[in-house]
């Protein structure tokens, strides 16, 4: 059976961020169910998932909850849009909801499907703000290298992995990228709150050199997630919130891997004391079990959009979709009566970064850091210069975890963890086992 998926899947299905040719040639791996903190695959190997799938599943898989609440969504109403003047239960519900969580004054909402559809629809969102205020030369975006945003032409832009651009011939016109604070690699001798500093300054000369008049907004994860798991010294919010005020920049914080619980609190943004105009939320939202995203929008955007006295003209077929919106519901629900989040920035995260730490006395181990459930390990071959393998460490490392069933993940040489938020301290036990495992078998490997 497992041969005949892989052929089909090899003969018609595109895989995201894949060389197709070469996974064909492999034949994918078929995970066929999931329970708890755990993949089945078709070949009988149960797998601990040590990154919640793609940073998502925060409530664990196999939440009846969810499942249940999606299909009485299911039978009462399928499907309606929310254009011509309507709405349902389900998403007019999930608003009130999610005003309870986000930070202050964030309290209204359009629904989009993805991640990257959230950062794209704030995009237009903001130019027509800025368009509102009678400032449309204001559109320029300012992200940062290494962020990512998604992979539409906007998001896409957005986005500074470089290697996410040249295929499609990106970035679009006025998006510009900063330096991001990467203590690890790029702190030199300074230590972490002057290079906070140092890095936070980076937008103001950015904003200077494009001139503030054109400047749109600052765009940013509270922690950068899949460019590398960056951590920001405890200086650098503040200061790139005072920039964005001084030069009347908006602030938009993309919360689609920090949110919902993932960094110890509700969102990144509180953990961090960001205070921002706009938010993405995707991921996390509903776990994973359905694609539903979010662009939260604070007053003072808000306000202008709510009473702009004209249509609108924006919007998915699927924005505020009720199985979706049901299917939050049910997920917020099992955040909040098994207090995952408080689980989160207390003993469970706890447990997580007392281990993650441990790995610290690893020898090819040069620096661990962690927030929350976030958790990275750099792999370096000597640990004073911080000097790096040759070759893809990352990905041997990645594949001894697989072998020992454990998924984690490579970025370059940073291995990252980011398990569901619901992982027992048992369990958290058995990860670390496999992730010593696998250290210790890519040393070997290395002559290290
Ligand atoms: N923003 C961040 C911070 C992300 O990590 C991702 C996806 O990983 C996205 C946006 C894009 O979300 P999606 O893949 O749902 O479009």
């Amino acid at each position: 059976q497992t041969r005949r998926w892989q052929e089909m899947d090899a003969r018609h299905h595109v895989h995201p961020f894949s060389d197709q040719a070469a996974l064909a040639k492999k034949g994918a791996r078929v995970i066929t169910h999931a329970e708890g903190v755990y993949l089945y695959d078709s070949e009988g190997h149960k797998i601990i998932d040590g990154m919640a799938g793609l940073w998502c599943v925060n409530v664990g898989y196999g939440r009846s909850e969810l499942a249940e609440a999606g299909y009485k969504a299911l039978k009462e109403l399928p499907y309606y849009n929310t254009f011509f003047q309507t709405t349902n239960p389900y998403t007019a519900e999930l608003g009130e909801r999610l005003a309870e969580v986000t930070p202050d004054g964030l309290d209204r909402f359009f629904f989009a499907n993805s991640g990257s559809e959230a950062n794209d629809s704030m995009v237009k969102i903001i130019r027509y703000y800025w368009s509102l205020q009678g400032k449309p030369e204001k559109k320029v975006f300012i992200s940062r290298k290494q962020a990512y945003h998604g992979v539409t032409m906007t998001a896409a832009s957005l986005s500074g992995i470089s290697a996410m651009h040249p295929q499609a011939g990106l970035p679009l016109p006025n998006h510009a990228h900063i330096d991001f604070p990467y203590w690890y690699g790029m702190g030199g001798d300074m230590d972490p709150n002057e290079f906070g500093v140092h890095i936070a300054m980076k937008l103001e000369e950015k904003i200077l050199e494009i001139g503030a008049e054109n400047v749109a907004a600052f765009v940013a994860e509270p922690v950068q997630g899949a460019g590398g798991l960056i951590i920001p010294p405890d200086s650098y919010w503040p200061v790139i919130q005072e920039i964005c005020h001084k030069y009347d920049i908006l602030l938009h914080a993309d919360e689609v891997i920090c949110g919902f619980g993932r960094t110890g609190n509700w969102f990144g943004s509180h953990t961090y004391g960001i205070v921002p105009d706009t938010m993405a939320m995707a991921k996390g939202m509903t776990s994973g079990y359905q694609p539903l995203s979010a662009v939260a929008l604070g007053p003072r955007v808000g306000d202008a959009l709510h009473n702009s006295g004209e249509e609108w003209s924006h919007g998915f077929t699927y924005s505020g979709h009720p199985v979706a919106s049901a299917v939050a519901l049910a997920n917020l629900d099992v955040l909040q009566k098994d207090k995952l989040v408080e689980k989160a920035g207390g003993e469970t995260g706890e447990h997580f970064l007392k281990h993650l730490h441990a790995l610290a006395d690893h020898p090819i181990v040069g620096e661990t850091r962690g927030v929350g459930l976030l958790g990275a390990i750099e792999l370096v071959k000597d640990k004073k210069t911080r000097e790096r393998f040759e070759g893809d460490t990352g990905g041997l490392c990645r594949d001894h975890c697989f072998e020992n069933d454990l998924i984690m993940r490579a970025i370059g040489n940073t291995m990252v963890l980011s398990p569901p938020l619901s992982i027992t301290k048992a369990e958290l036990d058995e990860l670390f086992t496999l992730a010593r495992k696998a250290l210790d078998a890519t040393a070997k490997d290395l002559g290290a």
